[in-house]
C-alpha cells in the first residue's frame, strides 16, 4: 500500500511536470471536426475577458499572454463547413468571428447485449430513466465561473482505448447514438484518477451509465466516468489531478467492465483526446482488440 502511494505520488509528480510542459503545446488542440474543438485567438486591447456565445452558448475563454482565445465544443452532427460565434467586449463592442468546420469519418460499431431489458427498456425502468435524465442534462449543462480553468488532462486510466470517440453505434442491429466518449480498458477494480483538477457537482448511479461521477473543472468543461464499480467521492468533493474518483467497473449498460470518459465543453460531447497531455497510452495495440 506504502509503495503504491509512493508510486502515485510519482506519477503525479511526473504528470504535473508534463502539464506544465504541455501548456506551451496549447492545449486543446484545435481540431475543427465534428465532435472536435475550435481553439480560436481574441484580442487582449478591448478592456478585458471578453464573453463568447457560440449555438446559443456561453464559450470558453480562457487567457492567452495578454490575449485571450475561445475553445468551443463542436457537435458531432455539424456539417461541415463554416460556423460563427459571437465576441462581446467589456468596452460594448461585439463582432462575429467565423471558423470552419472540417468532414471527418467515424467508424461503425456493433455489439450484441443479452439483457432485452438493457435494450428496450420496460415500464418500469422507462419511469427510472426519465427520472434520471434532468439530473444528467443538468450535470451537463453546468458551467460555474473559474479564474483558471484546466485545459491539459491527464488519462484517468492508463490502458488502451476499446472503443473510440463518436463511432456510430449498433446495439442488437439497432442504431442508438453515437459514442460519445471514449472507452479505456480496465479490470473491475482498476483505480479511476481525475484527470485535471474539478468538483463533483453529481454522482449516482443511473439505468444506462451505471455507477456514474461528473467533476466541473470550470467554464462549462466537464468530465463524466461511467459504468464504475465504486464512486469515491461525493458531491461538492474538491479533486486535483490523480485524486481517486473511483474504480472501473461493469454497472449499467455494458459488456465488459471499462472506464467510459466523456468530456463536455458547453454542454457539447468533445473527444477527449484533444485535451490529453499524453495520448500514446491509448493506441498501444499489444492487447488491443
Ligand atoms: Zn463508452
Amino acid at each position: 500500500m506504502m509503495m503504491k502511494r509512493m508510486f502515485s505520488a510519482v506519477t503525479l509528480l511526473l504528470t504535473v511536470v508534463a502539464a506544465a510542459a504541455a501548456t506551451a503545446h496549447e492545449l486543446p488542440r484545435h481540431k475543427p471536426v465534428p465532435g472536435g474543438v475550435a481553439v480560436i485567438d481574441l484580442p487582449g486591447d478591448r478592456g478585458g475577458r471578453p464573453e463568447v456565445r457560440y449555438r446559443d452558448r456561453q464559450g470558453l475563454v480562457v487567457p492567452n499572454g495578454d490575449d485571450y482565445r475561445a475553445i468551443l465544443g463542436i457537435p458531432l452532427g455539424t456539417s461541415p463547413g463554416e460556423q460563427r460565434f459571437e465576441v462581446r467586449f467589456p468596452d460594448g463592442e461585439s463582432l462575429q468571428k467565423r471558423f470552419h468546420v472540417e468532414p471527418k469519418e467515424y467508424a461503425e460499431s456493433r455489439i450484441t447485449i443479452a439483457d432485452e431489458r438493457l435494450v428496450t427498456p420496460d415500464a418500469e425502468a422507462l419511469e427510472r430513466i426519465n427520472q434520471e435524465r434532468p439530473r444528467i442534462r443538468r450535470a451537463l449543462a453546468t458551467h460555474s465561473e473559474a479564474d483558471s480553468v484546466p485545459l491539459a488532462f491527464a488519462l484517468p486510466v492508463e490502458n488502451v482505448e476499446t472503443s473510440p470517440f463518436g463511432r456510430q453505434r449498433y446495439i442488437n442491429d439497432q442504431p442508438r447514438n453515437p459514442h460519445s466518449g471514449i472507452d479505456i480498458r480496465g479490470a473491475t477494480g482498476t483505480p479511476i484518477y481525475a484527470p485535471a483538477p474539478g468538483q463533483v457537482i453529481e454522482a449516482g448511479h443511473f439505468y444506462f451509465n451505471g455507477k456514474t461521477v461528473f467533476l466541473d473543472h470550470g467554464e462549462g468543461l466537464i468530465s463524466m466516468f461511467a459504468h464504475m464499480d465504486e464512486i469515491k467521492v461525493s458531491v461538492g468533493d474538491e479533486l486535483d489531478t490523480g485524486e481517486l474518483v473511483g474504480t472501473v467497473g461493469m454497472t449499467g449498460r455494458v459488456t465488459g467492465p471499462h472506464l467510459h470518459w466523456s468530456v463536455s465543453l458547453g454542454n457539447t460531447m468533445v473527444n477527449p483526446r484533444y485535451f490529453l497531455i499524453d495520448e500514446s497510452p491509448l493506441d498501444r495495440r499489444e492487447n488491443a482488440e
